[in-house]
């Protein structure tokens, strides 16, 4: 094996170490010896699903003091035996990326532009909009038949919700009176 004092890892490749792909040996430095897996110190991990496509990958959730540290592939899904794509294996981005939008872009009827808004506004308001179209468009019956709905209310789904989302959406919807539910996956 090439001297680890020889630095540059090129340097310990040309200079006739074993490792001269340097896949192994001849890569690693004292500082990389440092460095420890954010997976190795995790209170505990919780099984979960990719949140961004249909597919539905399984990932493993990696949790330290109640925070989200590292997500990886689950080996155990079936689904993908712990691969994750480039989306998917980004996903602690989602939960802790500074990115992470906390406020609704909002432009009120007539407005010329946006504000923001914090969630909790953002939520009461779509409730009161549900509550009112639901009110407004409700029907007792049809041609003397009871039907007991409202065509004021519409659900499209993407393809990014999962099992459980949809079945909750169903759930909430149907309870609501609507009957326009559907799903693009479907498709
Ligand atoms: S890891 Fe990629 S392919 Fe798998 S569910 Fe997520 S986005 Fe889809």
């Amino acid at each position: 094996m090439a001297p680890r004092h020889l630095g540059w890892p090129v340097l310990r490749q040309a200079v006739g170490g074993a490792d001269k792909l340097g896949r192994g040996a001849a890569v690693l430095s004292p500082r990389m010896d440092a460095y420890r897996a954010r997976t190795e110190t995790a209170d505990k991990v919780v099984g979960s699903v990719c949140p961004y496509c249909a597919v539905g990958c399984g990932q493993r959730v990696y949790v330290k003091d109640d925070k989200v540290v590292q997500i990886e592939g689950d080996p155990d899904s079936p689904v993908s035996r712990g691969r994750l794509c480039p989306k998917g294996s980004a996903s602690l981005q989602l939960t802790t990326g500074k990115a992470r939008e906390y406020r609704v872009r909002y432009r009120r009827p007539h407005g010329t532009d946006w504000e923001y808004l914090d969630l909790d506004t953002a939520m009461d308001m779509i409730a009161d909009r549900v509550l009112a179209s639901r009110k407004q468009f409700w029907e007792d019956e049809q041609d003397g038949k009871p039907v007991r709905r409202t065509m004021g209310i519409a659900s499209l789904g993407g393809a990014t919700l999962d099992n459980e989302e949809n079945y909750l959406m169903k759930k909430l919807y149907t309870a609501m009176g609507a009957i326009q539910i559907e799903n693009q996956a479907r498709i």
